[in-house]
């Protein structure tokens, strides 16, 4: 099993000991697709990464073709920002706790801010507002909590088992409910990969995963729009059937009794379907609605990642998070075997992020619980895992 190294020891994701799942328990078409889904989003965050807030017009004058060391961040060619960071969070969390465990999410996440974990540079170098804001809270809970129990440590109260946390009645959702921005989906693509095989779940936890730092409903139904458009992808669907102006009717039973917010059932319906892009008003800004149609333009405009990717970064303003939402779905499409291989080497922790998207696959969640509402849908329908995580010095 692969083991992820313990925040205070800094290890360097490129430094993780990797151990991948056996071959036997891959399926090499689906595995394409998950690899495909993670590597695109981390190709897209680090392509994106060095003109982060760049303006459009500055980008139509000088648009960006490769990925180069220097810009906004000053980081190295190949190296990303806090949208990788924080899906390999979430996914190094799903594969450790075998479930879907939304305080060990967060705990996760706050390694990341406090700590770096899982940070291309060593540190959390980028953070968005809502984000930071429902990270301090989540440690002003945990404050609580860890006194609570009498606690002494904070290694201690991040790994308390989910049945104490469920006694305790934490509440894990911490964003503000007004926070409509794109950080929820910029990370999401470890849900729906792990969750594929039971759509009504990968739609439902792709919300709640949202929900932990966004508390807006458009925030919380792009995820689930989004979440099922890539679970539908790795279940083999074709372009037509992901880009239908129907994608919702045909795919109803998936989102329960919970319909899609109006400005995500306008984008689900194809208002994305501009020809002229950005003259038509296709945006790569921080609002979630708009990152979610920039992403489906890309998608739905071009016929090769690379092509959709580079327009993707080459709309302005919220680069790296507008080609990483567009990564995570147009990488499972085309599959790992599609992307570039010319980017696919210059990517920063390229073998752990594969290696991380595996085991996804291997662990993917299979249990037959389809006869649940979507409604109902909630971690304690999964088996408790109330194992502490053991760290390893890796
Ligand atoms: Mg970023």
């Amino acid at each position: 099993m692969l083991q992820f190294p313990s925040p205070y020891d800094k290890t360097p994701p490129e430094k993780i000991k990797i151990v991948r799942p056996s071959p036997d328990s891959l399926d090499s078409t689906i595995a394409n697709r998950c690899i495909g889904s993670l590597i695109g989003l981390a190709i897209g965050d680090a392509l994106g990464a060095g003109v982060e807030f760049c303006s459009r017009e500055d980008l139509v004058k000088k648009p960006v073709e490769d990925m180069k060391t220097g810009g906004t961040w000053n980081l190295k060619a190949g190296q990303w920002t806090d949208d990788t960071s924080m899906s390999l969070c979430l996914a190094s969390s799903l594969i450790t706790q075998k479930d879907f465990n939304l305080y060990d999410q967060m705990v996760r996440y706050k390694w990341w801010y406090k700590h770096g974990f899982l940070s291309s540079t060593g540190r959390c170098f980028d953070i968005g507002n809502a984000t930071r804001m429902s990270l301090e809270e989540f440690q002003r809970r945990q404050n609580v909590l860890k006194k609570d129990r009498k606690l002494r440590v904070d290694l201690e109260v991040d790994q308390l088992p989910l049945d104490v946390i469920k006694k305790h009645k934490f509440d894990v959702f911490c964003g503000s409910p007004g926070s409509a921005g794109n950080g929820g989906l910029m990370r999401l693509a470890p849900v729906p990969l792990f969750f594929y095989q039971v759509p009504t779940l990968a739609v439902e936890y792709s919300g709640q995963s949202a929900r932990l730092t966004h508390g807006d409903v458009r925030a919380v139904d792009a995820c689930r729009y989004y979440g099922a458009l890539i679970a539908a992808v790795v279940r083999g669907e074709s372009k037509e059937q992901l880009l239908n102006d129907k994608f919702y009717d045909d795919h109803k039973l998936w989102f329960g009794t919970k319909p899609l917010d109006a400005s995500i059932m306008e984008v689900a319906s194809g208002s994305y379907k501009q020809p002229k892009g950005y003259d038509d008003g296709i945006r790569g800004g921080g609002f979630v609605v708009q990152s979610l149609r920039a992403a489906l333009w890309a998608f739905w405009s071009t016929e090769t990642f690379e092509d959709g990717v580079i327009n993707a970064v080459n709309l302005g303003s919220d680069t790296d998070t507008t080609a990483a939402i567009y990564g995570q779905l147009a990488g499972a499409y085309y599959g790992y075997s599609s992307i570039p291989e010319k980017w696919i080497k210059k990517l920063y922790a390229r073998d752990l992020i594969v290696c991380i998207a595996e085991w996804l696959q291997a662990l993917s969640y299979s249990k037959n619980v389809e006869t649940a509402s979507s409604q109902g849908a909630s971690a304690t329908q999964m088996e408790p895992n109330d194992e502490l995580e053991r760290f390893d010095d890796n």
